[in-house]
């Protein structure tokens, strides 16, 4: 650590002589278990050693407005180090962090258009984290910037999720496809219950929205643990790794670590989203149904699409997946109500904007329940054997609750309660 206050101009000089390098933090699928990805981290390490963090010195760049130089000199060395971590694995993706000035202006896509035409990278290859801080002001220029780059085909992540005040607004309003909890939130969930609430609620954002989401700031089993049965898609923290240097990141790739991986988390989000199409199909009939057909132009848009194919449950099921290896046949019993359910939430509407009489209103509605009785059932039965499934892989029974309930680090979970029982 540097005791003296650093300034632009040593920033300036320290970036000239090369003193300016990434380490890289792995990012860990929660599905399989495998490394998938990691962020790129800027890191100053002076001649004698000495490692500069970029809380000492980014701030100071950021306000000055050399951020932007340092973007430009390092976004050429980051590609190269994306060439050499793919000779080990050719379709990971590196996530690297830029400011709100660095697309204030074209250069940041120019640069990233030229290096994907030029094949030395897949758009694939690269994500782009950005703050909500950063485009708050939801520049012209700056979303211009995010479309290019999702034209580009390159993943935009909105990071440190959770910390400020717009998010909600701004997640609808932009091109974002990934969403990185805080590490503050997510290591608060150990503390404090309402932290886990905020945790659970933006997951189920972020599932309706169709948007990918990456904890960060994981640094226990039981917060990771936690985080993949609620059904959280990727994870970075010191539980991992913390980041290293290009030569430990690349070698860690090829050595193929694994953690815990599960499909459990996939299986609660298509629930999830099922039970949410119920709620919809539902507060959408009771909205249609008090207001005049006149109105209806003016009414919020209610996203009920019809099709078991667009829902998240079928298309769990369709891709065949299951703790165990759970077969198609298996979810025959499943299908077949799925599909009248929806069949069933689409005759409601319809009877409803038809202006049906009350009693072809109430049975229609009597009917969609029943079939979606009849899929939570089933689904809940899936449920309950994958679980009893992973349990007795796990060896020795009751593991994953009491860990997640009495371990060192207890998630503060509404269960807690039950420990006293
Ligand atoms: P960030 O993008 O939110 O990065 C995550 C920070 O959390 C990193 O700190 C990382 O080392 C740290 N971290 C990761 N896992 C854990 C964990 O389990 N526990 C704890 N306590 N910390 C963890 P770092 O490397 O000091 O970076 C700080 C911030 O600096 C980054 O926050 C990012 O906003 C910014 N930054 C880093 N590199 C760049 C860059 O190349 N360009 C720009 N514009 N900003 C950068
Ligand atoms: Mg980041
Ligand atoms: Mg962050």
């Amino acid at each position: 650590m540097t005791k003296h206050k650093i300034d632009t101009s040593e920033i300036e000089r320290a970036l000239h002589h090369g003193e300016f390098c990434f380490h890289f933090q792995p990012k860990v699928s929660f599905v399989s278990g495998e490394i998938v990805g990691g962020e790129a981290l800027l890191r100053w390490i002076k001649p004698d050693g000495t490692v500069i963090f970029p809380g000492q010195f980014l701030p100071l760049a950021e306000s000055s407005g050399f951020i932007t130089n340092i973007t430009a000199v390092m976004l050429p060395e980051l590609i190269e180090n994306i060439e050499t971590i793919r000779k080990t694995k050719a379709d990971i993706q590196i996530a690297f962090n830029i400011s709100a000035r660095d697309l204030d202006s074209p250069y940041l896509v120019k640069m990233l258009r030229s290096f994907i035409g030029s094949k030395r990278i897949n758009p694939g290859n690269i994500q782009v984290e950005i703050t909500e801080t950063a485009v708050v002001d939801n520049s012209d220029r700056i979303m211009t910037s995010l479309l290019d780059l999702v034209a580009l085909g390159v993943e935009i992540a909105m990071d440190d999720f959770g910390t400020g005040y717009s998010s909600l607004d701004l997640l609808s309003r932009l091109p974002i496809s990934a969403l990185k909890l805080d590490q503050g939130v997510v290591l608060r969930m150990t503390k404090d219950v309402k932290s886990t609430h905020i945790v659970r609620s933006s997951l189920y954002m972020a599932r309706e929205l169709s948007i990918k989401t990456i904890a960060e700031g994981v640094e226990s089993k039981g917060t990771y643990t936690y985080l993949m049965s609620a059904g959280c898609n990727e994870v970075q923290g010191h539980w991992i790794s913390p980041a290293i240097g290009i030569e430990e990141y690349t070698k860690l790739c090829s050595d193929e670590p694994r953690w815990p991986g599960s499909t459990f988390g996939l299986l609660y989000n298509a629930w999830v989203n099922h039970i949410s199409y119920r709620r919809k199909v539902l507060d959408a009939a009771l909205t249609l149904a008090m207001t005049h057909p006149d109105e209806w132009a003016g009414l919020p848009k209610m996203d009920l699409a019809h099709s078991p194919a667009r829902c998240r449950l079928s298309q769990w099921y369709m891709g065949e997946v299951g703790e165990g290896g759970n077969t198609r046949r298996e979810f025959k019993q499943l299908e077949e109500p799925h599909r009248l359910m929806h069949a069933a939430g689409a005759s409601l509407i319809k009877s409803i904007r038809d202006r049906s009489g009350t009693r072809d209103i109430s049975r229609a509605t009597r009917i969609f329940l029943e079939y979606s009785d009849v899929v939570d059932a089933e689904v809940s039965r899936i449920v309950e054997r994958d679980l009893e499934k992973i349990i007795d892989k796990l060896g020795h029974e009751n593991t994953l609750a009491r860990e997640l309930i009495d371990g060192e680090n207890v998630i503060a979970l509404d269960l807690k309660g039950k420990k006293a029982k």
